[in-house]
């Protein structure tokens, strides 16, 4: 790891201004990826600003129906909230199901999607539920975020501060997840609000992506029959020693189905 500085602001304003006055310096949450890069010499920060000390960045609330988590939110805080695990359950198991313990107690809801991995988990929930990511300058909605792989529509010195999910009627996330690291070869979320569906997929491609198809098929007929019903193509898919693109896209109707059938056996 090369010598960085280590800064710990005390309010938002201060913390944008120091990423203004250094390019080069970045934004650590929980640590969980950006440390490891340092370690691997894939990133070499002049400075980490430490932003989980800043009034209210962990906060969680729900304000008439949405929930809005702060950025500084840790996995295992949204796993284990009550009222999240009663209103928005899909949302609480999807982060307690994010890697192991130690991975839930650090990792934070910012720095997954500001990371965009491309087999995270939190990304198909924002794009699921159409959520809104709250930064120190502008609301971004979710289709407008993930914009490739390991990219966002975030400017370098932009923060996070929250995230806001619209209560679905109906939602349910399952992943075939990867036994090693627990991130998804393939992830669907299913979601159902006032009659419309979203379903987002992560693992399969470059980013996380909306699938159409299943949409289209779940909003004629919310069943699990009817994504079963559904073909994926394979083209532009992932392919790896895990899994080949043909693999992804036949799991792809089969985890939806599975999250259909979840979302209907539990509101939300
Ligand atoms: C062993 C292991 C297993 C994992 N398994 C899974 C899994 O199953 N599913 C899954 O989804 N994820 C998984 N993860 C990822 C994990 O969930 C973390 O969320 C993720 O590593 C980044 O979150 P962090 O808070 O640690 O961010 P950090 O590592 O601190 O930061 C990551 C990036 O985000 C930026 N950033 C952080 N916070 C903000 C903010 N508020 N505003 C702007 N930029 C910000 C940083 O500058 C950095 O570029 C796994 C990680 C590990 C190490």
């Amino acid at each position: 790891m090369y010598a960085f500085e280590f800064q710990r602001p005390a309010d938002l304003q201060a913390t944008v201004a120091m990423l203004q006055a250094d390019p080069d310096a970045k934004v650590v949450a929980g640590g969980q990826s950006l440390i490891a890069a340092m370690k691997l010499r894939l990133a070499a920060p002049s400075a980490l600003v430490d932003i989980n000390r800043l009034p209210g960045i962990r906060d969680i609330r729900f304000e008439g129906e949405s929930l809005v988590v702060g950025a500084g939110a840790r996995h295992a805080d949204v796993a284990e909230h009550p009222d999240i695990r009663r209103r928005l359950p899909a949302l609480a198991s999807l982060a307690g199901r994010i890697g192991d313990r130690q991975v839930r107690a650090l990792g934070t809801l910012g720095g997954s999607i500001a990371n965009n991995d491309p087999a995270a988990c939190y990304p198909a929930a924002l794009l699921a539920l159409n959520a809104t990511v709250q930064t120190d300058r502008r609301t971004i909605a979710a289709d407008d975020f993930f914009t490739g792989m390991y990219e966002t529509a975030l400017a370098p010195d932009e923060l996070i501060v929250a995230v806001r999910f619209p209560v679905p009627e109906h939602a349910a996330y399952v992943k075939f997840r990867n036994p090693a690291s627990h991130f998804a070869l393939v992830g669907v979320m299913v979601a159902r609000t006032g009659g419309a569906v979203r379903v987002a997929v992560t693992g399969a491609a470059d980013h996380v992506f909306r699938c159409e198809p299943l949409e289209q098929a779940l909003s004629a007929s919310f069943t699990a029959d009817a994504a079963r019903g559904v073909t994926i193509p394979a083209d532009g898919l992932n392919g790896d020693l895990h899994a080949s693109p043909e693999y992804r896209a036949h799991l792809i109707p089969v985890l939806a189905a599975r999250a259909v059938e979840q979302a209907l056996a539990h509101r939300a």
